[in-house]
């Protein structure tokens, strides 16, 4: 074997040129474009590289480009798959520029032999931080020795520190949680601004929520009920998660937290605990504490963080065998991000969605099960009619999820006095362009939102139907006029959620000729398909957060025809697939191929009905 003075593979020549070093003989850039992975938003992308220099290198996005900049990110972790190992590079990004097949970014790679020492220091701000273990340990020991147990995995508690020298704390640590602990070093800025996000207000309001001892609980007092209240409240939001579940069983009032979607065990506490913990919420939401065995619904405000952010919570109590149940529901966190880019929905449909929001008139119905994100796209739709024009927005919901500004929002009464109906009718009087109306449940509602995209305004609702063409059927099965239809309806778009894999721990495996049947089209067998794993920066769970599928019906002068000559679901289906228009399942393919979401969520996202 001759020692090789110069490169002369492509492999040689990327290695050489990722070292940064300066060779004459390795002038030209390696000729394979190599997929590389990074995570920006908290969403995956797949990028080409396409140029490689000794300082950084250029990249490709394809397709759906995002709304902001990816200079605005800053720093990028990308993952350059070569077909011999996957290289870690580190880069600034310096530049970014739009065309017309995607995005083209140049990065700027950090320095890692300078940068030795904050290479595998964890960032917490990328990090979803599990309240079971978080709240477990007293916030002055968290703040003073600053560690943070923040995830379990792999049969031990992880403990960001900033230093993992000190094992007098990760001790303490150890001892609180009941579980064996690993340190595991964090990049002190960052495990700041985590540490100020968990504890917080575990400090700043003394007597106030703080945390609690899991092994004490059974000598807790009716009294501490307050505290863990509190607590219980602190950890959901930290979790992000829509709902509280309060549930007695023979021994134990189980609380869980529905999290994307998903419930999640979160404390088992004493049976004597459990009066005063509902009592406690009761209070809260102005129920009635005496009446035990009538189902009650009420609500409250909840307060948390430094900057005073609030809440509404949604309450409802059950009476059941073991005694009343109760379920607090956590409406709008997290709105201020809500564009459609984030909701997941691919460049094609994207455009064709924007095409219909610049109509000044007609009607867009958004359709799916309870829980598919319907109204959150009708949110982030109106957001960005907001952002483009002055209009005058106006909505009826039930309940109001997310307070939008500029936007006048009318909830129904649960008492029957404001209805969908006479809110909507009362609306039109108000000289609106866009009208959201949460839900047409009847022929009356669905009549006036008709009429009232007819006169010139532009209607949005939803609908509870399975696709996007049966809601053609529904209107006209609650008997609104085929003609009204047909010169109303723009748009149908169908919608699911499924929970979008974790980038950093999915793991690859071929698709197996099962799932590719189940996925309706056999050819698929053998692609590369991504299976949840569990790392510290998903809590463990190997998801993190959720992305829609989407099926877009736009209804041209073609469908109109066909809808008004009271064409049957089966021939408008069949118009559909002749058209070759995308479905959901469509959309959930494309998605589990490049890896967003796995096989199983989609089946059974879009099997659902
Ligand atoms: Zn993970």
């Amino acid at each position: 074997m001759s020692d090789a003075k110069a490169p002369t593979t492509d492999r040689d020549r990327f290695a050489s040129r990722m070292r940064g070093e300066r060779r004459r003989t390795q002038r030209s850039i390696p000729s394979a474009e190599y997929p590389t992975h990074f995570i920006a938003w908290d969403r995956p992308y797949v990028a080409t590289l396409k140029e490689v220099s000794k300082t950084g290198a250029c990249f490709h996005v394809e397709g759906p480009c995002p709304e902001q900049s990816f200079d605005s990110v800053g720093v990028l972790d990308l993952t350059i798959k070569t077909p011999w190992e996957d290289v870690y590079r580190r880069g600034r990004v310096t530049w970014d520029r739009r065309s017309t097949d995607g995005v083209y970014f140049g990065v700027e790679y950090v320095d890692l032999a300078k940068d030795a020492d904050c290479v595998g220091l964890l960032n917490m701000d990328k990090v979803k931080v599990d309240p079971t273990w978080a709240l477990r340990i007293p916030a002055s020991l968290a703040l003073r020795r600053q560690v943070l147990p923040f995830a379990q995995a792999d049969g031990h508690v992880y403990v960001a520190c900033a230093n993992v020298q000190d094992t007098g704390a990760l001790h303490a640590v150890e001892k609180l949680v009941a579980s064996p602990v690993r340190g595991e070093p964090a990049e002190l800025e960052s495990l700041k601004r985590a540490l100020d996000r968990v504890y917080a207000d575990l400090q700043s309001t003394p007597g106030k929520p703080r945390s609690i001892d899991v092994r004490s609980l059974a000598e807790m007092q009716p009294d501490d009920c307050v505290a863990l209240c509190d607590e219980l409240l602190h950890a959901a939001v930290l979790r992000q998660a829509s709902d509280i579940h309060l549930d007695p069983d023979v021994d134990a009032l189980q609380v869980r937290f529905r999290v994307d979607g998903n419930l999640e065990r979160y404390l088992r506490l004493p049976t004597a605990l459990q009066s005063g913990v509902l009592n406690r919420f009761k209070v809260l939401s102005a129920m009635d504490i005496a009446e035990k065995r009538a189902p009650q619904d009420g609500g409250f405000k909840h307060r948390y963080g430094r900057a005073g952010q609030t809440i509404d919570i949604r309450v409802a109590t059950l009476p059941t065998k073991h005694g009343e149940r109760m379920t607090l529901r956590l409406l709008a966190l997290q709105t201020e991000s809500l564009t459609l880019e984030r909701l997941g929905m691919v460049d094609r449909d994207l455009q064709c969605f924007n095409r219909y929001l610049d109509q000044s008139h007609g009607m867009i119905l958004l359709t799916g099960p309870t829980g598919s994100g319907k109204t959150t796209t009708l949110y982030a739709a109106i957001r960005r009619l907001l952002q483009r024009e002055n209009l005058n927005v106006l909505t009826v919901e039930d309940p109001i999820e997310y307070e939008m500004r500029g936007v006048a929002q009318v909830e129904v009464d649960s008492a029957d006095k404001v209805t969908f109906l006479k809110a909507l009718r009362s609306v039109l009087r108000h000289d609106p362009d866009v009208i959201m109306v949460g839900e047409i449940r009847d022929a009356e509602t669905a009549d006036v939102a008709i009429k009232a995209s007819l006169t010139g305004h532009l209607v949005f609702s939803t609908l509870h139907t399975n696709s996007a063409v049966s809601v053609i059927t529904r209107l006209a099965d609650m008997g609104v006029d085929r003609f009204l239809i047909a010169a109303t309806m723009r748009l149908a778009v169908a919608q699911r959620l499924v929970r979008l894999l974790c980038p950093r721990c999915r793991k690859p495996r071929p698709l197996t000729v099962g799932e590719a049947t189940a996925l309706g089209d056999a050819s698929l067998a053998g692609q590369t398909v991504f299976e949840p794993g569990g790392c510290i920066y998903c809590a463990g769970k190997g998801f993190i957060g959720r992305i829609g599928l989407f099926e877009l019906l736009p209804l041209d002068e073609g469908w109109s025809r066909l809808i008004a000559r009271g064409a049957e679901e089966a021939e408008l289906i069949a118009s559909m697939r002749s058209q070759q228009i995308p479905t959901l399942l469509h959309d959930g393919i494309a998605k589990v191929l490049n890896g967003a979401t796995s096989v199983r969520e989609v089946i059974g996202a879009v099997s659902a009905w």
